[in-house]
């Protein structure tokens, strides 16, 4: 039973269905697409249609030979999953792939934020501020701008402009957010039109290294649903990779195989859109900026979307 369309549970349905495994796979979802945020801020600038920044989930468990519920998990308990509008399915493994604590005002669920940019365009001049100086909400500022305009009043607050990043990546997304004319401080002024939230809060729910949440012996918890020791970042990257060993254990345990531990690795590249046409990645302490980092995250955000 994999809960929630999750990166890790969508990697882990991929690979299951590559094996020949003796089991009835189900995939619960609150809605029919695995919306993708690192498509968001293409989405947001125009650059691409909604059908390009999500997975259509029927099609991918029709493809994986999977079974797909469209309904909200409550919770579970006992070998059933509870949803809000239908019986419980029972399970003998469960995955929960279900995302962050959702922060209010964030930009999940898309379909939500989407209808909130709406409301901004049809705006004059609109006081926009984002809360959050992390690659996710410099992206956002800088293609909000694109979307709507130079009349816009656009805000980035955070404590430091991409933390974790080399030194020569924040230079250039300081530069960028100045040359967009998107001002950038501590705290947000007052006054403004709406305020958007680009962080996940830290999960309270802990999985051990095999990634089974703590106390459980067949649930497994994954993303940003659940918290290792010591914290990963929140990010698709990471949760992509738990598929992975997410998959091999969901076999493991099918074969009563002592399971594997997932070990995090030592960085990620990171690629952040500056516009349609430019990115700026990192990786380790370096860095690259222009038409090529914008190639590969294209080639990989239409790899993961199929
Ligand atoms: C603006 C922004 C841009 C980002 N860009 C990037 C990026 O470029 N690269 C990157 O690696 N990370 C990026 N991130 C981080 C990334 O979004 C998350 O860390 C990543 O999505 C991991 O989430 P997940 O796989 O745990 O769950 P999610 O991707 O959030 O998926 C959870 C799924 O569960 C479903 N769900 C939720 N609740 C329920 C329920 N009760 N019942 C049933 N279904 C439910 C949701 O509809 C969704 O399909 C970005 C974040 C933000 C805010």
């Amino acid at each position: 039973m994999l809960a929630g369309a999750g990166h890790a549970n969508i990697v882990a349905l991929r690979i299951l269905a590559r094996h020949d495994i003796a089991a009835e796979i189900t995939l619960v979802n609150d809605g029919p697409y695995a919306w993708y945020t690192g498509a968001l801020p293409a989405l947001v600038r125009g650059d691409v249609a909604p059908e390009a920044a999500r997975i259509d989930l029927l099609k991918l468990t029709t493809a994986c030979g999977a079974e797909f519920y469209n309904a909200p998990v409550s919770r579970f308990s006992a070998g059933q999953l509870f949803l809000e509008t239908t019986r419980p399915l029972a399970f003998d493994i469960l995955s929960l792939a279900l995302g962050g604590v959702a922060a209010q005002g964030g930009v999940k669920p898309i379909l939500a934020f989407l209808a909130r940019m709406a409301v901004w365009q049809a705006q004059n001049a609109p006081r926009i501020g984002i809360l959050g100086a992390g690659a996710s909400g410099v992206e956002l500022a800088l293609a909000l701008r694109i979307r709507l305009g130079g009349a816009a009043r656009i805000f980035v607050a955070g404590g430091e402009l991409l933390p974790g990043a080399p030194p020569r990546a924040r230079t250039i997304a300081a530069q960028a957010l100045e040359r967009a004319g998107i001002g950038r401080g501590p705290a947000l002024p007052a006054g403004l039109d709406d305020v958007i939230h680009a962080y996940t809060p830290a999960p309270e729910i802990l999985s051990a290294p095999n990634l089974l949440i703590a106390g459980e012996s067949h649930v497994f918890g994954t993303g940003d649903y659940a918290r290792m020791s010591p914290p990963l970042p929140r990010s698709g990257a990471i949760a992509v990779r738990q598929g992975r060993v997410l998959a091999a254990n969901i076999m493991r345990l099918l074969r009563g195989h002592s399971l594997k531990p997932f070990v995090p690795p030592s960085a990620c590249l990171a690629i952040m859109s500056l516009d349609s046409e430019r990115a700026l990645a990192w990786y380790h302490g370096s860095t690259w900026h222009g038409v090529l980092p914008m190639r590969v995250k294209r080639y990989l955000d239409e790899k993961w979307v199929g």
